[in-house]
């Protein structure tokens, strides 16, 4: 059996218990089943009431249930809502009748989108900002997801595609028509300059300002300096201010190795590296590998320490900025003595918390100005840029053909066209396509 023949169906709310849970269905059993379950079909695309049963007549709960028949629907096939009082017992009484019922199973992870993009209803790209939005943990995160996921880079690359494919068939249309002899000018030239056009406006998308690519990984500050300087006092400040998202990942009962921080939309990770240390918990081993992966790829160093030697130990493209702590004990202001570009001092107290905000001010600064203007910027993924980037030579590579042969120039555009399909998820991607809705939650 074809995989999309059978229905799916998968918990699509969070955590139990909860007020409400959604149950979601997807496929030509979803219709038979809410039938089965809700006694007779609701109207389409209004929610409706209706007391849940299992196959013998036995009440399950009393639910609200919602019927999108297929194509207009999420997926493109019939679905199914179903919600519910969110308690186990309520879902699991539910996963058993479902399980139970022929033509059921439950859904993979990202399974449910899987089917919206097959079934043409979004693109890859419209597929990761949806990914993007549910893993969005600032505001800034969102805007950005929401925005791929209502086809920003999509729309334009389905556009640039269609073009090129135009300015091909031209060419090739020329190439047909003459026998021998070179297209003519009148088929040529117009194809050609449309290319160039469409040359300019990718390249311009490539060479954006901003890193939107790391918007989603956000921004990694390591705390770093001798011991005993107020390393771990100051994970706990940042942990206890407002601005920490996550809850921190604790390395030891009290010593924390990272804490998210949402700086004016802004992820960043601080890691303390005195907090990286061995253990035998495998869930902290864990904690402790990332950590320390993530450490060696700081975007920005805090060297704190309680004297005024205030010699770094990290040099590097790395910016380091002295922060001085335990004013409240008195003593100097520190002065920058290494070398590292973009450093800067402060002075505070990870105890008490004086000087936290002018740091954490600073911060959001370097963060705004590391990122950039995402704002303006198209692509969010390494991969969409590596499509456009050879979608972009082979461009290149079109116009430099010309007057070597007409058919190179068209084998060129190809090239780009299919790069672009790439982009969109439209062509040889099955491996990719593995890879990127395995990262989606069941459910989704
Ligand atoms: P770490 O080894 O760098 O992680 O340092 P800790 O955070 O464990 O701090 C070492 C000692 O300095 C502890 O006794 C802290 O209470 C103390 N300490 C940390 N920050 C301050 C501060 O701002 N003022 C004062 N007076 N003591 C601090």
């Amino acid at each position: 059996m074809h995989p999309h023949d059978q229905t799916i169906f998968a918990l699509s709310s969070g955590r139990l218990p909860s007020a409400i849970a959604i149950l979601r269905l997807s496929g030509a059993h979803a219709g038979p089943a809410l039938q089965m379950l809700a006694g007779k079909m609701p109207a389409s695309r209004m929610a409706s009431r209706a007391l849940l049963r299992d196959a013998s007549g036995e009440p399950i709960d009393d639910a609200v249930v919602l019927w999108f028949p297929g194509p207009a629907s999420a997926t493109g096939e019939d679905v199914a809502e179903l919600q519910v009082h969110g308690s186990r017992a309520v879902i699991a009484t539910l996963f058993a009748v479902l399980s139970a019922t022929p033509g059921l199973r439950p859904a993979e992870p990202g399974e449910f989108t899987r089917r919206a993009f097959e079934n043409g209803k979004i693109d890859l790209t419209e597929a990761e900002g949806l990914d993007d939005l549910i893993h969005a943990d600032t505001d800034r995160q969102r805007r950005q997801a929401l925005r791929q996921l209502n086809g920003l880079l999509g729309d334009k690359a389905r556009r640039w595609r269609e073009q090129i494919i135009e300015a091909s068939a031209l060419i090739e249309a020329g190439i047909d028509f003459s026998d021998e002899g070179d297209v003519p000018a009148e088929l040529m030239a117009p194809a050609l300059s449309r290319v160039e056009q469409l040359l300019v406006e990718i390249e311009a998308v490539l060479s954006a300002e901003g890193r939107a690519e790391r918007l989603r990984d956000g921004l990694t500050v390591v705390i770093a300096g001798p011991p005993n300087a107020g390393k771990s006092t100051l994970m706990n400040q940042l942990a206890r201010r407002e601005v920490a998202i996550v809850s921190p990942h604790a390395g030891t009962t009290r010593d924390l190795i990272e804490v998210q921080l949402d700086l004016d939309g802004y992820p960043v990770t601080v890691i303390d590296t005195a907090g990286i240390r061995e253990t035998e918990d495998p869930v902290e081993q864990e904690g402790v590998r990332r950590a320390r992966d993530r450490a060696g790829q700081a975007d920005l160093v805090l060297w704190l320490t309680e004297n005024d030697q205030a010699e770094t130990e990290r040099a590097g493209d790395v910016p380091v900025w002295l922060v001085r702590n335990k004013i409240d004990l008195g003593g100097a202001e520190p002065e920058i003595t290494s070398g590292s570009p973009g450093g800067r001092s402060f002075a505070i107290s990870a105890q008490s918390g004086t000087g936290m905000a002018a740091l954490l001010d600073a911060m959001v600064g370097f963060a705004r100005g590391f990122f950039g203007s995402t704002e303006s910027s198209f692509i969010t993924r390494e991969r969409q840029r590596q499509s456009l980037k050879e979608a972009a030579d082979a461009l290149r590579r079109s116009l430099g053909a010309v007057g070597l042969g007409e058919e190179l120039v068209a084998e060129e555009l190809r090239i780009a066209a299919l790069e672009l399909g790439r982009l969109l998820g439209r062509v040889d991607v099955e491996d990719l396509l593995d890879v990127i809705f395995r990262e989606f939650c069941i459910g989704k």
